[in-house]
């Protein structure tokens, strides 16, 4: 009988010891499980993110955009001035969910206890959204004050503008979707970006396009039977299958199938006119084509690219290279306007504003935001947005409204004088040698996109 006691007494010992082997395993299979859960691995990256933030302020985003590949964000931030501290630099911040940064150094100065900063003064340059790795980014603003301290604030949207989606320059085939967002994590409002895969451009998104100077009863500028509309249009085509064959998507603003009394002049702010069209494409770039028979410049001709207003002149400057060097032309003798060989920045000058003004006054609407860093090409002003300062908003009631004016989406647009009509070494070259200047504008974009 003693016997049975110590038996059943050693049961109960393994019995306990294995319950509690059962216990421990099943705690360590937990927390193995929790460790590997991408949800929670997400949901403890982005509270460490979100822990390193300053709660005691946020930055205003006031203006943010794409223009061409670039992306630029603009805003405020309320600050306490402590005597003696200074902020000694400001930059925006892309943090990953791995706590990996990408520091873009922004423009800033600072008046009284508000700091104003932008990513970039030039509307082309900025954050590059054709570079972004496929990730998740939190954007914050740090600031590293003269006492080293450093401090991170998230950006909330004090602008009237929306999410912007961006699809990268087709290269083979393939493309990333960038979504521009704001968000809010425990009541901390941020603002983000989301690069992913997305190999099926959609069909109304396209990677540049070529608007073909004039057309329809809008001849442009005549030398004898040569028409501008027509050479720029037989250029326009070849320029096309040429991109295409780099593997970009290309849209054009006519393909001469337009009837020859369509009024191509008066009627681009119409739903389906030109400026319209262009900016439904959300082409990443826009190339228009001239020859014309300015006559300040009679007796100069060659070559001339007009670029939009507060741009890095980089691609303007190898496009005008490129194109003096492949045809064998020149570049323009015209000096006003000009930034550089072969580069104008035509914008409105205080004179054209003056008269602007005057027109709208007489013809009773409120007079456009025009200042001088506003292109004076319409062209290159209305498809670049809020970049550009486009504003054809409907007030002048004479011709249509650009639907895109107040976009935050704009086109990196160049108009490119290929020439000049009434000199006829210029004509003769532009006739016998498209494949020449097409070459040089194929080349800059080439090396523009590393295609
Ligand atoms: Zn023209």
């Amino acid at each position: 009988m003693k016997k049975d006691k110590p038996q059943s007494q050693g049961i109960l010992i393994k019995v306990i010891i294995l319950l509690f082997v059962i216990f421990m395993c099943s705690l360590i299979f937990i927390k193995i499980r929790n460790d590997n859960d991408p949800n929670r691995i997400i949901e403890k990256q982005r509270s460490e993110i979100f822990s390193n933030i300053d709660k005691t302020n946020t930055a205003n985003i006031t203006k943010f955009y794409t223009y061409g590949t670039h992306f630029n964000i603009e805003g405020t931030l309320d600050i306490v001035k402590i005597s003696g501290i200074q902020i000694n630099f400001v930059d925006l911040i892309l943090k990953d969910l791995n706590g990996e940064e990408i520091a873009i150094k922004a423009d800033f100065n600072y008046l009284d206890n508000t700091l104003a900063f932008s990513t970039s003064s030039e509307i082309n340059s900025g954050i590059d959204l054709e570079t972004l790795a496929i990730n998740d980014y939190y954007i914050l603003l740090k600031a590293t004050y003269s006492n080293s301290d450093v401090k991170y604030y998230s950006l909330s949207n004090s602008s009237e503008y929306e999410d912007i989606n961006y699809y990268t320059i087709s290269k083979e085939n393939h493309h990333n979707k960038i979504n521009i967002y704001f968000d809010t994590y425990n009541e901390t409002k941020y603002m983000a970006i989301n690069v992913k895969e997305e190999n099926n451009l959609p069909e109304d998104v396209y990677d540049i396009a070529i608007d073909p100077g004039h057309g329809g009863k809008d001849k442009g500028s005549t030398n004898g039977d040569y028409k501008e509309a027509d050479i720029t249009l037989d250029y326009a085509k070849k320029l096309k299958t040429e991109l295409e064959n780099l593997g970009l998507k290309v849209f054009m603003s006519r393909d001469g199938t337009e009837a020859s009394n369509a009024d191509m002049a008066n009627n681009m702010y119409d739903d389906d006119g030109r400026i319209n069209i262009l900016n439904a494409s959300k082409a990443k770039m826009l190339l228009s084509l001239h020859i014309d028979n300015d006559k300040y410049n009679k007796e100069k001709g060659g070559i001339e690219v007009y670029a939009p207003n507060n741009c890095n002149l980089e691609f303007a400057s190898n496009l005008a290279k490129n194109l003096v060097e492949n045809s064998g032309s020149y570049y323009s003798g015209l000096n006003s306007f000009k930034k550089a060989e072969g580069v104008y920045v035509r914008n409105y000058t205080n004179l054209d504003i003056l008269a602007f003004n005057s027109r709208a006054n007489k013809n009773g609407y409120e007079p456009y935001n025009v200042t001088t860093s506003t292109p004076y090409l319409y062209i290159i002003r209305e498809t670049g947005g809020i970049a550009t300062g486009a504003f054809v908003d409907g007030r002048n009631k004479s011709y249509g409204t650009n639907k895109y004016y107040n976009s935050n989406y704009g086109i990196e647009a160049y108009s490119i004088q290929l020439g000049y009509m009434g000199i006829q070494s210029d004509l003769d070259n532009i006739i016998s040698k498209p494949d020449s200047y097409i070459a040089g504008i194929v080349k800059t974009v080439q090396e523009y996109y590393n295609l």
